[in-house]
């Protein structure tokens, strides 16, 4: 998506070569028109994949999925981190190794929220080791659902994660893809 990659390339920072740092559209400031265009893309790749519902872990994957959801007219799931004393007893969680913060925490949902038979597209901002989205797809498939795909906004295609989930037999589609980076450099992949 040439309008990402643009952004990515003006405003975005790596900070090494395997962290990129995009508050100021993406993770802290929301650039809402950006973010409607990138909902409009998923909506647009995974149009054929007879979607039920989509999934999104908090809290950056909501904007993006949140955008998608609208235009694709399904509803929205959020996974949390963390346990509210407003859940109730039909939690299911699955650990998570956090990349960006070196630790681990619990992918929460509760069961009702996803059937038994959906198809679930799981979308979030970022794919790097691939620990969120099996994380995700396993509680997705615990409650019976299977995942139709999986969107990310910004895969670092160095790191592990596109690979694993392609060899898994996921159909993943990223709309930014990261070949390499550093300071003071971004490179695409090809597309
Ligand atoms: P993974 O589980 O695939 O290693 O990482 C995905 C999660 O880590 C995403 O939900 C995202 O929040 C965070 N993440 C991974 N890499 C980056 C990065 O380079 N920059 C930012 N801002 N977040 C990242």
């Amino acid at each position: 998506m040439q309008l990402l990659k643009d952004r990515i390339l003006a405003e975005g920072r790596a900070l090494n070569s395997e962290v990129l740092k995009v508050d100021m559209f993406l993770n802290q400031q929301l650039d809402t028109a950006l973010i409607w265009e990138i909902g409009t893309e998923f909506a647009r790749l995974f149009k054929h994949s007879a979607i039920t519902r989509v999934v999104t872990i908090e809290a950056s994957g909501i904007a993006p999925a949140y955008a998608a959801a609208v235009q694709m007219r399904l509803p929205l799931v959020i996974l949390k981190k963390a346990v509210s004393i407003a859940m109730d007893s039909s939690l299911i969680q699955t650990e998570v190794f956090s990349f960006t913060k070196q630790k681990s925490y619990m992918l929460t949902l509760q069961k009702e929220y996803i059937r038994p038979g959906d198809n679930v597209l799981i979308i979030d901002d970022f794919l790097a080791m691939g620990e969120a989205a099996f994380g995700a797809i396993s509680l997705v498939e615990k409650c019976g659902a299977s995942v139709g795909g999986i969107g990310a906004v910004i895969c670092k295609s160095h790191q592990p994660g596109l690979k694993k989930l392609k060899d898994a037999g996921y159909d993943v589609q990223a709309l930014a893809k990261i070949a390499e980076m550093d300071k003071g450099y971004i490179r695409f992949e090809e597309d």
